[in-house]
This record gives C-alpha cells, sequence and structure tokens, in this order.
C-alpha cells in the first residue's frame, strides 16, 4: 500500500493492530525526526519510555544517542529521520519475534519510500540482521558500509549495548566519524548542526 503523504501514513501507522503488540502498547511509535532527512536512523523497537511517550529513543540509551549524534553535528530536530523495524512495544523489552517484524516491517519501507534516505543507520543485532543481512554481526562488521540499492547501510552498536559496556564507546565513536565522513561524500543538502 502507498501512502500520499506522511500525515496518512503517520495517521495509518497510530491504528495498526497487525500484531499481538498492540494489546500491550500505550503508544505506536511511528518515529522522529525530519522527513526530508537524507539520514534514517533504525533501532529495533520502542523501550517503556518510548511507549509512554511515544517517540523513538527518548530514554538513557536516547540520551546517549543524541550525544553521539550531536558530536557529529546531527540530531532529530535537524537532520535525521529516528524509526524502529517494529513501532510497538514488544512486552518487558524483549526482541521483537520474527512474526511481529514481518507484520510491520512494510511501515518501515513506507518510511523509507518517502524519505529516499542516502544512508541508513542500523542500531543494534536486530535492525541490522533484519535490514543488512540476516547474518550481520555486529562486534565484527560495525562501521562498515555496504551499499544495497541506492543506500548506503551500515550497523552499530545499539546505545543501550554501550551503556552495559562502556568498553564499546570508542569503536561506536569511530563508526559516527566514519558516518560523519560518508554523509560529506554522498549527502547532497545535510547540513550538520554544531550547535
Ligand atoms: S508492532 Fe507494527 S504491526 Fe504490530 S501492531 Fe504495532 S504498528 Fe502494527
Amino acid at each position: 500500500m502507498a501512502y500520499m503523504d506522511w500525515d496518512d501514513l503517520s495517521e495509518q501507522c497510530r491504528k495498526c493492530t497487525a500484531c499481538d503488540l498492540a494489546k500491550t502498547r500505550n503508544n505506536v511509535v511511528v518515529g522522529v525526526g525530519r522527513p526530508d532527512a537524507e539520514i534514517l536512523f533504525v533501532g529495533e523497537g520502542p523501550g517503556e519510555q518510548e511507549d509512554l511517550k511515544g517517540e523513538p529513543f527518548v530514554g538513557r540509551g536516547g540520551q546517549l544517542l543524541d550525544k553521539m549524534l550531536a558530536a557529529v553535528g546531527l540530531s532529530r530536530q535537524h537532520n535525521i529521520y529516528i524509526a524502529n523495524i517494529v513501532k510497538c512495544r514488544p512486552p518487558k523489552n524483549r526482541d521483537p519475534l520474527p512474526d511481529e517484524q514481518e507484520a510491520c516491517i512494510h511501515w518501515l519501507r513506507e518510511q523509507v519510500s518517502l524519505i529516499r534516505p542516502k544512508i541508513m543507520v542500523c542500531l543494534g543485532r536486530v535492525a541490522a540482521c533484519r535490514i543488512i543481512s540476516p547474518d550481520f554481526k555486529v562486534t565484527l562488521q560495525h562501521g562498515e558500509f555496504i551499499k544495497k540499492g541506492n543506500i548506503l547501510m551500515m550497523g552499530t552498536f545499539h546505545p543501550a549495548a554501550i551503556l552495559r559496556n562502556p568498553n564499546l564507546k570508542p569503536d561506536a565513536f569511530a563508526d559516527y566519524l566514519a558516518l560523519r565522513d560518508e554523509i560529506a561524500r554522498v549527502c547532497e543538502h545535510t547540513v550538520l548542526n554544531w550547535d
């Protein structure tokens, strides 16, 4: 199904009951950021805070993500869009099940076709395995850019994984620096914001 515009997609997505996650959610977390962004970040699904607020990456992991983004001139307000593989919270923050991902992935596909990003960044194993390659290993392949169709794709650590293991921070930061270089190379209108 093709949606006429962003408002139409958001409205329809918020009404979705296509999988069991609809029964336990407080909010459908469609995404946040600029629909004209050239860079799309994708996580696996909303957590508790995200479910309560209706916005992705707003808990401690989200604060860390915002810091790493700011370090390379990116922010959800100015130049990126952030979405998830599933739009409703899996109970107890478990990984989204394959059938839940399958039921939900068309919303992300619609978002991609409206945004038409130049670069997609997968945050964590679930997103990278779903979008880049089913056998993606974040610890081995993080920071590598792979072209699929017209989109450059990169997987990096989920912010929650960095909170659990702060030793990952230097590697994660190197991924964001590599992202900044790729933005300079392939993006056409992205302005990095250093305020
Ligand atoms: S997780 Fe996705 S498919 Fe399932 S109810 Fe929410 S929006 Fe619909």
